[in-house]
């Protein structure tokens, strides 16, 4: 049947979003393989420094070698740079010189999860407890009853490092914050959604066995330092300057029947640095020096030595753009700036806080953000018109899906990215990742095709 001149006009007019996998079926393969490595990425990256340390792995296998000050580069050259096992910025040398500006992406490592307090073991009626203090933005009743890993890093009073990793293995025990059964709730069903489990209510059953001695004041809480004394030479006094977490015990596994989603903790922001990363890793004589760059500190605001609101990635830059004798803000001015974060996924079970027109999908692709921030883009880096036509040409010159979209209704909420950080040193930058459905959960959603197709926007970003 001939199309009719109104049908014919709409169709050069009109702008819709595809659904990948209604348009490109032959991409779904590849996707799914691109994930199994994604996965495997995400259960070594439960937090920034496992992550860094996985990369550095990764990277190393692609030849990259530790940056060196002073030293001259040829195009092709990858290099990377380690800051304090948080950040990890990698570098692959291009074709234009440095004053010609930077590809930077940046991804952040951090994720939602329970910290320990720095005083945190206690016993109460015979049961052994962690005291925690949340980090970055949850919605505390998910946390109830679901099974948590024991991550993080003790300094002995030696000045020697114990790395703890407990829940993950096969036999490993694991840990959890208990909550109440529903014949005993009445009073705790009163209580509002953010209250449902309160702060000082996150505590963590670690214990339920004394030591045989009735002499002891607290045999319950002994027995739990014992044990992470035999195991680690751990005393109480060592948890004062130790830096460790409670993170969901479960791997990546594949969502539904078709297998094409993945459930995983962490996917916020670990997806993007994982696309990011295998983008970076791939490029061979980019005509801009890529600069990408895993960061930490971002569900706490980025403040910090390892966060993007330190100097650290300035300093970098001057360190680099020494090496062609350039001047750094000569090179800022030039650069561009992928920030590459996640959005929220429109949800038909919640469809009310969404504005369907401006929200991303599940199967459309990356989604292009020109700016986040709350009431009335307060606190929000906004793209010109400009740098959105640069990036999506980059999209569009090597055939990449995309769609644009805003989190959520006008006032609905809001939440910020890196992108400020970046645009403030004078940057242009945008951006740009994967949807999410339940973000920030200790099990959040992302699209295989998604994950996918991001990975191609960064390569297309980074040619
Ligand atoms: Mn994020
Ligand atoms: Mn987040």
């Amino acid at each position: 049947m001939s199309k009719t001149d109104g049908q014919k006009l709409e169709e050069k007019l009109c702008y819709t979003i595809k659904n990948i996998g209604m348009e490109r079926p032959e991409a779904i393969e590849k996707a799914e393989e691109f994930c199994e490595g994604y996965k495997k990425f995400l259960n070594h990256s439960k937090i920034e420094r496992e992550c860094v340390k996985y990369t550095i792995g990764l990277a190393e296998d692609a030849g990259y070698v530790p940056f060196e000050r002073g030293r001259k580069y040829a195009p092709g050259d990858k290099v990377y740079y380690n800051n304090r096992g948080k950040n990890l910025i990698l570098t692959t040398f291009g074709q234009n010189p440095l004053d010609q500006g930077v590809h930077f992406n940046i991804a952040h490592i951090d994720s939602p999860r329970l910290d320990l307090k720095p005083n945190p073991l206690y016993e109460k009626d015979e049961l052994a407890y962690f005291k925690t203090h949340y980090y970055g933005g949850i919605r505390k009743y998910q946390w109830g009853t679901t099974p948590l890993a024991l991550h993080g890093r003790v300094m002995l009073k030696d000045g020697s490092a114990v790395d703890l990793h407990i829940g993950e293995e096969k036999d490993d025990p694991v840990f959890v914050v208990t909550d109440l059964l529903p014949h005993l709730a009445a009073k705790q069903n009163q209580r509002t959604l953010a209250e449902g489990l309160r702060g000082e209510e996150l505590n963590i059953l670690v214990g339920s066995t004394p030591i045989q001695d009735d002499k002891v004041k607290a045999a319950f809480k002994l027995k739990v330092l014992s044990i992470l004394n035999e195991c680690f030479g751990m005393t109480e006094e060592d948890f004062l300057r130790a830096e460790l977490t409670l993170v969901p015990a479960q791997k990546a596994v594949d969502v539904g029947l078709d297998r094409s989603m993945v459930g995983a903790y962490g996917q916020d922001d670990k997806v993007c640095a994982y696309t990011a990363l295998m983008a970076e890793l791939s490029a061979e004589k980019p005509a801009f020096t890529t600069v990408t760059l895993l960061t930490d500190k971002e569900e706490t605001g980025s403040q910090g030595a390892t966060g993007m609101a330190s100097d650290m990635l300035l300093h970098y830059m001057e360190d680099l753009v020494e090496c062609e004798g350039e001047r750094v803000r000569d090179v800022l001015r030039k650069s561009m700036c992928l920030s590459a974060d996640v959005n929220a996924a429109y949800d038909p079970t919640f469809a009310d806080v969404f504005e369907a027109q401006n929200s991303c999908y599940l199967n459309k692709g990356p989604v292009l953000t020109k700016y986040t921030g709350a009431r009335g883009k307060s606190g929000s880096n906004d793209a010109s018109a400009e740098t959105m036509y640069r990036v999506i040409r980059c999209m569009e010159d090597e055939d990449v899906m995309w769609q644009i979209g805003e989190l959520g209704k006008v006032d609905a909420g809001g939440g910020g990215t890196i992108a400020m950080f970046i645009a403030d040193m004078n940057v242009d930058t945008v951006d740009l990742g994967v949807p999410v459905l339940a973000m920030h959960a200790p099990f959040e959603i992302t699209s295989k095709l998604d994950v996918y197709y991001t990975y191609r926007a960064f390569r297309a970003f980074n040619r």
